[in-house]
Order: structure tokens, then C-alpha cells, then sequence
């Protein structure tokens, strides 16, 4: 049965959107459309960023403590709790995500990530009084930086929007979320929470749209600060406009990331983890290992090893505990890395799958090995975002760092030895936001993000707090 929604939460409440203009959601295994929602338009957006600003300055959350804020997001996690099952099935169905994968990280781990901030939130010293060496004191403060504009892709909606949700309201901001247009269902489940959770009318307010929603939303002279995730080259337009108006950005964007097998590894251990740190979400992941860097000593082995287990995987219904693969978030996005599969047998050697298996029905891809890869490769350079991995050879352990190095990209990554500080060492040589040892898992309490063409700024961790903060000094002279 579809869920159509006529509304969008806007100050605490469902109002009726400024045109009638529509989006169908479509299941990415069933090609069939499971709902629709209003399309937002700019009128929409003056609407929200209004009541974010009433609530910002004006409404209770404007006067609230650390400790409020704790409450609130407390609330908000045990409201997105009982929601967690549809929540976990609403994201499946929309982008294909194997529902392992989404019961954990769309739903446990957003409802661990919120209670998390709001055990922060309540800690919160917004002032120090610091003496100086000039002979007086100053009150140094961390005050909200204002009203956020928070722009979120299909891959990991919920956990991506409560990334974003969590640090902001723990800082005090107030926020308007606009979803990615294929997964905009799950959107309204977490407004539903706010909701519930009695968050003052206008500190969240939800509008879904496409791309020119989201630049408006971003060039919006009511906004204070920007935090997107999505494209690299979506992140350049934002960053290039943030830059005019001088507005704070953060960015999480692509990947490349390099999963580094030492010659000592247990392949067991890399091979289970496969799905979860180089396949996560088919694929659909930022920080996927997707360039595997194998030792010469052990290239065969590790070659056939990686082809018979990916051939191995469970290709199917995302909703089926036993899928380890699903479909592609869309039509569009299947083609494209069929596009990125044929460009590779131009390049390498294909040891695994190789395209679209014969469903009449759903946008599959097959997970797909490629050997003998040069770094250098259009597969290796550009992030295919599928399931679609590159073994590259390295000679020596300096071989592998220049060629994990050798990436326009720095978000994830991984090495593995069953020396844990073997490779720890050679883990802080890798230019890299995060990386893993012999795995690879976000930390909520580690920041998380990219250098180089991944991104700017860190969500997670408390460190993220501080992006939504900015200081103010008050100099006690007299
Ligand atoms: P996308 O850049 O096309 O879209 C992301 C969001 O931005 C969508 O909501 C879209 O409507 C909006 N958008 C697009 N162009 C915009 C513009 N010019 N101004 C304002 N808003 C705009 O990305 P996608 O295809 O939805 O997501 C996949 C990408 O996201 C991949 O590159 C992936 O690596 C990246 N990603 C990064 C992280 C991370 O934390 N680093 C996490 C998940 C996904």
C-alpha cells in the first residue's frame, strides 16, 4: 500500500505545501511506486527557514539550558525508537538497502547517536571565564551559530539527517532538513517523532525537494550555517556559494577509499568483512574500501579468495535477512555503475560478476571483482558508489601507502594484519579522515569526515558540537 503525504512539518505542524506540484518514491526492488509526497518549493523553504528563525531567536529554544536540550533530545531518541522497525523497512524498500545493514545503522545506531548528544547536551559550558596574561578575565562562550540548512542524500538518510540533528540542537541551532527526493518517506517518520517528542514548533522543520530546493535553501539569507552530504561535485556548487556569502559549510563527500591487506592478514577476517567494510550497502557507501590493495606475495591467493566469496553473496530482496547485496538506489544510479562495470573490462581483468543479473524486476547490479588494476584507472580513480571492487598490487609496505596515497579522495579506509600495531603504524600514514583496523565501522564518539576531495569538517564525535557553535569573547576590562 503506498503512503501519500499531503503536508510537510513546518513550525511544529503539517501545512499544506505552496504548489501542487508532486514526487513519486519508487521501491527500488519492486519498481513500483510506494508513495508520494508534496514537492517543495521555494515558498516552502521561505516558510521554514521563517519558523526556524522564530524558534532560533524568539521561542523557548532560544532561552533553553544545556540540560533542556539533553531532554529534548532523549525524547526525540525514544520517539524515533518506536519507530525504528519502519523506519529500518521504509529505508529498504526506498534505496534497496539490505535490512541488516539499515535495522543497525537507520535505526539502532540513530536512536544510540541521539542519546549520545543529548548526554552532551547536558554537559554543555556554554562560558569559561578565562583569566588573562593582560590582567583581567575574559568570558569565553560557545553561543549556536543560528539557523542550520541541512541538505542529506538517499544512501543513509536517517543516519545522515540524526548526524546533522544530533550536534545542532545539542549546540542550540535550529534546523531545516530537505531529504533526497528518492528517499523521502523515512522523512516524514522522523518528523513524526519530532512531533512526539514536543521539540518547540519551527526547531526541525522538514521540505523535501530536488536540487534547486537544496541550492536555495543553501544561498537563503536566513540561513547561518550549511552541512551537506552527498556528491563531491554537488559539494564544490555549495562550498563556491558558502564562499561568497561567507556562510560556514561542512561537507561529507565522496570516496575511494583503500582497504590495505598486509602480507601477514587473516584472510577470514578481511574476507567476512567484505560486506560491511568494502560492500556496505551494496556498495552505496562513502567510505567503501573499494580499492583492495593486495600484497605481490599473496596477489593470486587473495584474488581467488575475494572472486568465489563475492560470487558467493546473496543477491536479492533487500527486506530478506539472508541478502547481503540489493538492488541500486535507482535506475539512473544502475546504469551508471553498469557504465563504471563495462569501462572496467576495458581497463582490467574481471574475476566476479560483471553486470546486471536477468531479474526482469529491480535495478541489481551483481557484485563484481576486478584483478590486475592500475591505480591509475578510471575504476580505481572515480567513485563508482556499487559493488564493484578493484584489487590493485603493491610490492612493499611503502608501495601500498604510495598508492592508497595516490587518491584524489581521504575519507575511509582500512588495513589489516593480525599485528594490530603493525598496522596502526602504517594507518596514520595514509592521508585519510578515518580509517580501520581490521575493520571498519564509524565511531559515533570519534569524528568523522574527509580531507581532500572527501570533504571539509567532521560530524560524530564531540568535536561536531563545535561545528554548529561559533565564540564570542566578552573582555571584562573594568
Ligand atoms: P548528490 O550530491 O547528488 O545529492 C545529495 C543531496 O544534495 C540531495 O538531497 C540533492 O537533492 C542535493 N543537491 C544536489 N545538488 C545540489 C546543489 N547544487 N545545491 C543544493 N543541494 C543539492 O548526492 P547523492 O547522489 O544523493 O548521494 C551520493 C553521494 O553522497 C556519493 O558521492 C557519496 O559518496 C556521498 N556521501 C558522502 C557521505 C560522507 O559522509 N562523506 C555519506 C554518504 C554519501
Amino acid at each position: 500500500m503506498a503512503t501519500d503525504h499531503q503536508t510537510f512539518f513546518i513550525d511544529g505542524g503539517w501545512v499544506k505545501p505552496a504548489t501542487s506540484n508532486r514526487m513519486d518514491v519508487i521501491n527500488a526492488t519492486t519498481e513500483e511506486v510506494i508513495g508520494s509526497v508534496p514537492d517543495g518549493s521555494n515558498a516552502d523553504i521561505d516558510r521554514a527557514v521563517a519558523a526556524a528563525r522564530r524558534a532560533f531567536k524568539e521561542g523557548p529554544w532560544a532561552s533553553s539550558t544545556p540540560a533542556d536540550r539533553g531532554a529534548a533530545l532523549n525524547r526525540l531518541a525514544d520517539a524515533v525508537e518506536k519507530r525504528g522497525g519502519q523506519l529500518a523497512k521504509t529505508v529498504s524498500m526506498q534505496n534497496g538497502m539490505p535490512i541488516n545493514v539499515s535495522e543497525q545503522l537507520e535505526s539502532a545506531f540513530v536512536v544510540g547517536m541521539l542519546r549520545y548528544y543529548g548526554a552532551l547536551a547536558a554537559g554543555l559550558q556554554a562560558e569559561e571565564s578565562r583569566p588573562s596574561p593582560m590582567g583581567f578575565t575574559s568570558l569565553v562562550r560557545r553561543e549556536p551559530v543560528g539557523v542550520v540548512g541541512a541538505i542529506v542524500p538517499w544512501n543513509f538518510p536517517v543516519a545522515l539527517s540524526i548526524m546533522k540533528i544530533g550536534p545542532a540542537l545539542a549546540a542550540g541551532c535550529t534546523m531545516v532538513i530537505k531529504p533526497s527526493p528518492g528517499t523521502v518517506l523515512d522523512s516524514y517518520l522522523l518528523a513524526e517523532a519530532a512531533e512526539e517528542a514536543k521539540l518547540p514548533p519551527g526547531v526541525l522543520n522538514w521540505v523535501p525537494g530536488g536540487r534547486e530546493v537544496g541550492a536555495y535553501l543553501v544561498s537563503h539569507p536566513g540561513i547561518d550555517k550549511v552541512a551537506f552530504t552527498g556528491s563531491t561535485a554537488a559539494g564544490r556548487i555549495i562550498a563556491q556559494e558558502c564562499g561568497k556569502l561567507l556562510r560556514p559549510v561542512s561537507l561529507e563527500l565522496g570516496g575511494k577509499s583503500a582497504a590495505i591487506i598486509l602480507e601477514d592478514a587473516d584472510l577470514n577476517t578481511v574476507l567476512a568483512a567484505i560486506p560491511s567494510a568494502s560492500m556496505l550497502n551494496s556498495g552505496q557507501a562513502c567510505f567503501s574500501g573499494t580499492r583492495v590493495l593486495a600484497p605481490a606475495s599473496r596477489y593470486k591467493e587473495i584474488v581467488d579468495a575475494y572472486a568465489a566469496t563475492v560470487s558467493s553473496f546473496t543477491v536479492g530482496d533487500p527486506l530478506d535477512h539472508a541478502t547481503v547485496v540489493g538492488p541500486m538506489a535507482s535506475a539512473i544510479h544502475r546504469d551508471r555503475v553498469n557504465g563504471y562495470i563495462a569501462k572496467g573490462k576495458t581497463e582490467a581483468k574481471l574475476v566476479a560478476g560483471g553486470g546486471s543479473p536477468a531479474q526482469s524486476r529491480g535495478w541489481f547490479v551483481q557484485p563484481t571483482v576486478f584483478a590486475d588494476v592500475a591505480n591509475s584507472a578510471t575504476i580505481a580513480q572515480e567513485e563508482i558508489f556499487g559493488p564493484v571492487l578493484s584489487i590493485i598490487k603493491y610490492e612493499n609496505e611503502d608501495d601500498a601507502v604510495r598508492i592508497a596515497n595516490d587518491s584524489e579522495y581521504g575519507l575511509g579506509g582500512s588495513v589489516w594484519s593480525v599485528d594490530r600495531e603493525r598496522a596502526a603504524k602504517l594507518a596514520r600514514r595514509i592521508e585519510s579522515g578515518t580509517i580501520g583496523i581490521n575493520g571498519y565501522m564509524p565511531d559515533m564518539n570519534a569524528p568523522f569526515g574527509g580531507i581532500k576531495a572527501s570533504g571539509l569538517g567532521r560530524e560524530l564525535g564531540p568535536e561536531s558540537i563545535g561545528s554548529y557553535q561559533q565564540y564570542k569573547s566578552i573582555y571584562m576590562l573594568g
